[in-house]
């Protein structure tokens, strides 16, 4: 019953749901895009997710990350989403870690079938690009910034990957400089979830969205995959080779 409004749509049906079910699904990054990620997967019945978050909740998060209210301040992300997660579908095996995602523990990517990245930085992305690569698991870019969100399908080995057209990064802001709102946050973590299901099923959809919630656009561009790229052609890993962090760039 629980499913019965998504099985009747044609497009899912049984089969789907039943794909749906069986997938397994890291999620890294519990703040903005994280904790509406996390919501649409268990709402939409993914049977496996796994959380990897490091912060803990403050009030600046309360203006956009969903399921956390002022109660929690102070507490994990991660471990506070698991639980309002467990009342919301409890017929999800949701797991959490409490630890940052970076070039120590990047293996964990090849216990999944498809990986959501609602990080915040372009380090943790190279880091989740070149583990996805090595270990060929598909997995969702998303990003966000005031009104405007970047989201993109890549499929190791088929599609374009993230270091195809993104420089390594310098000193790029993160949102606590750049702003971000709740609505952009939700719309650009449920085009992703979209994407995901839609790949799931068999419907890829690879070109980069570039979304404009202040100008109500969505363009959609197709990107190439670069021969020469470092990560997907040459398998030239250096994200996963040395410690990379978000924080502090690189640490020898
Ligand atoms: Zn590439």
């Amino acid at each position: 019953m629980r499913y019965s409004r998504q099985e009747i749509i044609k497009f899912i049906g049984k089969n789907g749901q039943e794909k749906i079910r069986k997938t397994r699904a890291l999620v890294i990054g519990a703040g903005g895009t994280g904790s509406y990620t996390i919501m649409s997967l268990a709402m939409l019945g993914f049977g496996r997710i796994h959380v990897i978050d490091d912060d803990k909740i403050e009030i600046t998060n309360l203006n956009r990350q969903a399921l956390y209210n002022e109660d929690d301040l102070g507490s994990y992300k991660a471990e506070t989403i698991f639980k309002r997660i467990k009342k919301i579908n409890s017929l999800v095996n949701i797991s959490y870690e409490t630890s940052r995602f970076d070039s120590s523990n990047y293996e964990i990517v090849r216990d999944f079938d498809i990986v959501f990245d609602c990080t915040d930085n372009i380090t943790t992305r190279m880091i989740i690009n070149d583990a996805c690569d090595k270990f060929r698991i598909p997995w969702v870019f998303m990003a966000v910034s005031e009104f405007y969100g970047q989201v993109k399908l890549i499929n190791p080995g088929i599609t374009a990957c993230f270091a195809c057209y993104n420089r390594d990064p310098g000193e790029i802001p993160n949102c606590d400089v750049t702003g971000i709102v709740a609505t952009t946050a939700s719309i650009v973590s449920s085009l992703a979830v979209n994407t995901a299901v839609k790949f799931i099923l068999g419907n890829t959809d690879e070109d980069l969205l570039l979304i404009d919630s202040l100008n109500m656009s969505i363009e959609k561009i197709k990107i190439n995959k670069n021969e020469k790229c470092r990560s997907c052609s040459l398998h030239d890993y250096k994200y996963l080779g040395r410690y990379y962090s978000n924080l502090k760039g690189i640490i020898p």
